[in-house]
């Protein structure tokens, strides 16, 4: 779920030479750690301690310490006498506390070995449990317990659990041998089993480990108690550890600690139980008591499967007085870390103990449930609700849903990168005409492309979803995705398009255009087949479908932004370029536009071809006639978005793109010259093509990306700036006639010379003058550039003698940093994660060691020529959490993002507030 922001290094690992303790001891009511002390002691280790400091009963241990576990390494895997001493004095410790002794033949003293790192990585690494039973000391314990079902349960379970972990035998081949005498004794499952049975268990599985080893099943407790250690050492760079270290950016140095803890039983019988809950729900946030148990079981019995758990509010029934007791407990620790609690329990014999207590991993949902309920029940403050939600998880609310019980029962054919969330299912179109057309007969589509280009627009407006077989997540389909709140999932490699034929196959399997597909863009998960969803209740009260009063989650989700909007100093804007759009933005708390794009426009119905009139006009009287049909458009255009925008500022930016992609493709049009030409056509049509063709391979460039674009063409044809400019004054003049405020401000794109942006600066300023006086109104407005080219970010002081604002163009200013095309990143990006070479995406996340120097020294050197310069960010980063907490820190005065990431933003921008105010 969250992802842990990994804060900058400075040194490769903690100065382990300056930590003199590595052993943390816990023991009846006293702890030598405590809930501040996860980088030394883990997540469980120092939940254990302060479960003990509290009081609760928690069952006697010590906790090995990550830094330990870096010295491990660091000596060749092995620790320093110094430490096994101190370990071993922490092991007399606990025999006393615990009053038992390792190897007793009377009352053997029997433990679990846990691990346990900062972040929690549930499953990921291994547990032993009940370490210290040998041929003697099951004896033993058999005698004290007068138990000896559950005395060779343990051993069968240990010698299992050590066999697999520590001595790396296959699990399956443990099982073999446990199925095998299952079967002999007719039972079905586990507690089938009689003591005999079990003894014969532990007769096979010895046999199977010296088989295997060709050593004996090790008798001696202290060597198991260090071969434990050493594999749970060892387990913290398996593969699965690995890989979610990876997946959620935890940091590979920071190390796992070990918890070596007095065993309880939760397996002696009918009077014993183990479980695992949460002290509210985790998907929906319901204050409900939830989570399992198993009567007569061990360990991870529960979550294992093996036999089915109950719900746990049936143990009231089973066992009243630990269930009170446990209710009871984890409403203090929920209280006392003012977080709901996922916590673990046995009961042995009626008693209940505490194994665990740790922050429950909750949806989207849940968090903002819970968040606003602790403040309603007085658990917690609003600025502590706030960080209780994760901005990120926002997004969720606002997605369709599918229904999780359908949704599982299809596999996973393919899976792609998570480029917009929410769940989509339809019927497969390869082309944005088709969807139209389809849609328009009320069908469900979703549009899958190689890639999306930006005539694509209106298919992808009316798709359920996107799905492509290209790009990365800054691509086309991506970007717009996001923006238009459409679940998209990009860079789905494994399909293989076949656009002309209407087919793609995936996973051994072909699917045709109208087949239903179904995938998931907030995990990637593309599935083939029908799978209903629902529109996100919170948009459906933004767009009036639904009263506000009747959604208590929307009510809830204000609640929390209205928190928001208290703390943060950051203004938020969006990047829309359609009335509509605009208002969503504004109705999710947008107060601005931050980044209008003017050549989205250009695409609407009916304006293609007086775009291409105007780039093929080869005089300016040609072009200037074109653009004029273009003018009262484009006007609309503006009116309906600074309208829509209440008075507050709307940035609009002057054509961008290269000319070029208003045309058709070179290829389509020689396929279509030739087809008319083989039916002997004379006709003005082939004229007309052979003319487009002319002029595209005119504008053909070798890397448009860097070629005739943004300011360049504003600069070659001041006449399309003009009309542009005059578009906008107009709509801004007739608004104001109507009473309405605006506040335009035109940004000019891709300068990197200060003179690019005076010469347009000029044409912009003459042109508002002119409209002005024609129009007899006065409106304010400002001319400013977007800095996105470094040379921009360099000059900045120069560049701010002309602009009276900065955006910051992140998309751009990252590609033309690192010199890495943003549509073309995904082909080496994921080797570069894999290797390290670089942690994340920079277009995703913004690269605050170099990009982000660029724009800290662009902020400084046009405050010094301009200090009430206006300076914000429409970059993809402005939606990103971690990027907005670099942009607050810079002193920007806002960020600007898709409409749908806007309530995400108002929460980030809140947690930078808060966190720069607690010096982090
Ligand atoms: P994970 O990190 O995968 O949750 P744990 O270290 O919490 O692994 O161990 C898993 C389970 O083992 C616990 O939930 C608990 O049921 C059992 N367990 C661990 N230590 C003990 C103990 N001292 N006594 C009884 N059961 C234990
Ligand atoms: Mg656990
Ligand atoms: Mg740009």
């Amino acid at each position: 779920m969250a992802k842990k922001t990994a804060k900058p290094r400075k040194t490769a690992r903690p100065a382990a030479k300056a930590v003199k303790k590595y052993v943390y001891a816990f023991a009846t009511g006293k702890a030598e750690g405590d809930r501040t002390m996860k980088d030394i002691l883990g997540g469980k280790g120092s939940g254990l301690a302060e479960m003990t400091n509290a009081g609760l009963p928690v069952p006697p241990g010590f906790t090995i310490s990550t830094a330990a576990c870096n010295r491990w390494y660091d000596e060749g895997r092995r620790l320093p006498q110094a430490i096994e001493d101190e370990m071993m004095a922490h092991v007399r410790r606990l025999e006393k506390a615990a009053g038992a002794t390792f190897g007793s033949t009377t009352n053997p003293l029997l433990v679990s070995v846990r691990s346990g790192a900062k972040f929690s990585m549930p499953g990921m690494m291994d547990t032993i449990l009940n370490l210290g039973l040998n041929d003697l000391a099951v004896e033993g314990l058999k005698a004290r317990t007068k138990n000896g079902r559950f005395a060779y349960d343990s051993y069968r379970r240990f010698i299992q659990m050590f066999g697999s972990v520590v001595l790396e035998i296959s699990k399956a081949k443990f099982e073999h041998e446990f199925e095998a005498v299952k079967h002999a004794h007719g039972a079905k499952v586990d507690t089938d089993l009689a003591e005999d049975g079990l003894q014969e268990t532990v007769a096979r599985y010895k046999t199977l480990v010296k088989a295997e080893t060709g050593k004996p099943f090790p008798q001696d407790p202290l060597a198991q108690l260090t071969g434990a250690r050493d594999a749970v050492f060892r387990s913290w760079n398996n593969d699965r550890a690995i890989k979610y270290r990876r997946m959620y950016e935890i940091p590979d140095h920071i190390g796992t600690a070990v918890n070596v803890q007095k065993m309880v039983f939760g397996n002696t019988g009918e009077r014993s139980a183990t479980g695992v809950g949460f002290t509210r729900n985790p998907a929906t946030g319901a204050k409900e008591f939830f989570g399992e148990f198993l009567v007569n079981a061990q360990g991870e019995d529960v979550v294992a499967g093996i036999r089915t758990p109950r719900p746990i509010v049936e143990l009231a029934d089973v066992m009243p007085k630990a269930y009170r007791e446990l209710r009871a407990f984890t409403s203090r620790l929920e209280k006392h870390y003012k977080d709901i609690q996922d916590f673990e329990f046995t009961i042995e014999n009626d008693k209940l103990y505490m194994l665990q207590t740790r922050s429950g991993k909750r949806t989207g949902y849940a968090a903002v449930v819970i968040a606003t309920d602790f403040v309603a029940e007085k658990l917690a403050k609003p600025a502590e609700a706030l960080l209780m939600v994760e901005p990120g998880a926002l997004s969720q609310l606002l997605a369709p849903m599918f229904d999780p019980a359908e949704w599982k029962k299809v596999p996973v054919a393919t899976k792609g990168l998570p480029a917009s969330p929410g769940a989509a299912s339809g019927q497969v179109v390869f082309t944005s005409e088709q969807a139209v057309v389809w849609t328009g007969q009320g069908k469900k589509v979703l549009l899958v492309r190689k890639e999306t280009a930006p005539d694509d627009i209106h298919g992808m407006e009316v798709a359920q979803g996107i799905l492509t077989a290209t790009g990365g997540m800054t691509s086309h389909a991506a970007v717009v995705g996001r923006q238009m709140g459409r679940p998209s999932i990009v860079g789905a490699g494994a399909l293989q398009i076949d656009e002309k034929g209407k087919t793609f196959s995936v996973a051994g399997q072909t699917v045709k255009e109208g087949d239903w597909v179904s995938f998931d863009g907030l995990t990637g998960e593309v599935k083939l087949g029908k799978v209903g969803t629902t529109q996100s209740e919170i948009l459906q009260v933004v767009n009036g479908h639904m009263k506000a009063a009747d959604s208590d989650i929307y009510r809830r989700f204000s609640l929390l932004l209205g928190w928001a909007d208290k703390v943060r100093t950051l203004g938020i804007r969006a990047n829309a370029d359609q009335p509509d759009q605009s208002e969503l933005a504004y109705a999710f708390g947008a107060r601005g536009i931050g980044l209008c794009r003017t050549e989205h426009m250009f695409f609407g119905e009916g304006r293609i071809e007086k775009v291409q009139r105007m780039i093929l006009a080869d005089n300016e009287q040609d072009r200037r006639a074109a653009l004029a049909e273009l003018l009262p458009l484009q006007r609309a255009d503006f009116y309906g978005v600074l309208k829509a925008m209440h008075g507050e500022p709307v940035t609009i930016r002057t054509i961008d793109p290269p000319l070029h992609e208003f045309l058709p493709k070179r290829e389509d049009l020689m396929v279509e010259i030739a087809k008319l030409e083989a039916t002997g056509s004379t006709s003005a049509e082939l004229a007309g093509k052979k003319t487009l063709l002319k002029r595209v391979e005119q504008l053909h460039e070798f890397n448009p990306m860097l070629g005739h674009r943004g300011v360049r063409l504003g600069i070659t044809y001041p006449e399309i700036t003009e009309m542009q400019a005059r578009a906008i004054f107009e709509a801004a003049c007739q608004l104001a006639k109507e009473g309405i405020k605006t506040a335009p401000e035109v940004m000019i794109p891709l300068v990197g010379l200060v003179k690019e942006l005076k010469d347009q600066k000029t044409i912009v300023d003459r042109v508002a003058a002119e409209v002005m006086k024609e129009q007899k109104v006065r409106i304010k407005y400002l001319v400013g550039t977007m800095i996105e080219v470094p040379r921009g970010a360099v000059t900045a002081d120069e560049i701010a003698q002309e602009a009276q604002f900065f955006s910051f163009g992140t998309n751009d200013l990252t590609q033309m940093t690192f010199g890495f095309s943003r549509d073309d990143i995904g082909k080496f990006l994921g080797e570069y994660q894999e290797r390290k070479i670089l942690d994340r995406d920079p277009f995703q996340s913004i690269d605050t060691a170099g990009v982000g120097q660029l724009v800290a020294m662009a902020v400084e050197k046009g405050r010094k020529t301009r200090p009430d310069i206006k300076l914000g960010i429409c970059g993809e980063h402005g939606g990103d959490p971690s990027s907005i907490h670099f942009f607050h820190k810079v002193g920007l005065a806002y960020v600007s993002c898709s409409p749908y990431r806007v309530p995400v933003a108002r929460l980030a921008a809140a947690h930078a507030a808060l966190s720069v105010k607690v010096g982090d």
